[in-house]
């Protein structure tokens, strides 16, 4: 008898910084699709980012590992963080899938802005052959027309994108950044050790980022 594909999440995304929103999008997830575990992959330098200013990688590396100790069920990888030049979530992938020798099965969790750009992404067809994609949304997204575009990305693909709704979570990484910004709190927004280590490395003062 064979045994069955473990079933990995990879939540993939800037994390500038990681907030409750994913936390939680994490955990549904995985326990939508029975997920053995949900690896965070801070995204290192992004091709559609190289013109926005973003948090050092090392910083968002460690506010996503202090975000997530409490987890069992939850992993940070450094595979993006560490590699030079641009990263393709596609190169992500099939590093993730020779380091498990095959023997996952991948779906890649991330917000449902960025997948309805996924025609614009690095082998769009390839990727969708190796792993399963699920589209975040929150309170507030363009639910119908997010819907009509995720439809015609699935038959343009002739692949299954999977959507989760996030009720009652509308924080963002962006209105985290202004109200840090603007010494507003931000309490229970983030977890606290993430908060802390904000305040230790004064990270978004003066912030402009968008
Ligand atoms: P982003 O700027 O981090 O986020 C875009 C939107 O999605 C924001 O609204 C964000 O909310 C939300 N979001 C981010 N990560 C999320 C997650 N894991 N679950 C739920 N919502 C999430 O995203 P991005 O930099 O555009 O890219 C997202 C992922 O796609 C990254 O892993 C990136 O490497 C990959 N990507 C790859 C390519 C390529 O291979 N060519 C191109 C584009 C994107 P917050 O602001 O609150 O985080």
């Amino acid at each position: 008898m064979t045994a069955q594909k473990k079933k990995f999440g990879i939540m993939g995304g800037t994390f500038d910084p990681i907030h409750i929103g994913h936390l939680v999008i994490a955990e549904q997830v995985r326990d939508r699709f029975n997920l053995d575990k949900v690896i965070f992959i801070p995204s290192g330098n992004p091709p559609h980012k190289s013109r926005k200013k973003v948090t050092e990688a090392r910083h968002r590396f460690q506010m996503t590992l202090l975000a997530t100790i409490s987890n069992p069920y939850f992993e940070v990888s450094s595979i993006e963080v560490d590699r030079e030049g641009l990263t393709y979530t596609v190169d992500t992938i099939k590093k993730l899938k020779e380091e498990y020798n095959n023997e996952a099965e991948f779906y890649f969790i991330t917000g449902a802005d960025a997948i309805l750009d996924l025609a614009t992404w690095k082998s769009t067809d390839e990727l969708l052959e190796l792993c399963k994609f699920v589209a975040a949304t929150r309170p507030g997204f363009k639910l119908s027309k997010m819907e009509k575009e995720i439809a015609d990305l699935e038959k343009k693909y002739s692949k299954k994108i999977y959507t989760i709704l996030v009720p009652a979570l509308k924080v963002s990484s962006t209105d985290i950044r202004h109200r840090l910004n603007e010494n507003k709190s931000v309490k229970y927004l983030l977890e606290e050790p993430v908060e802390s280590y904000i305040i230790k490395n004064k990270l978004y003062n003066n912030s402009n980022k968008e």
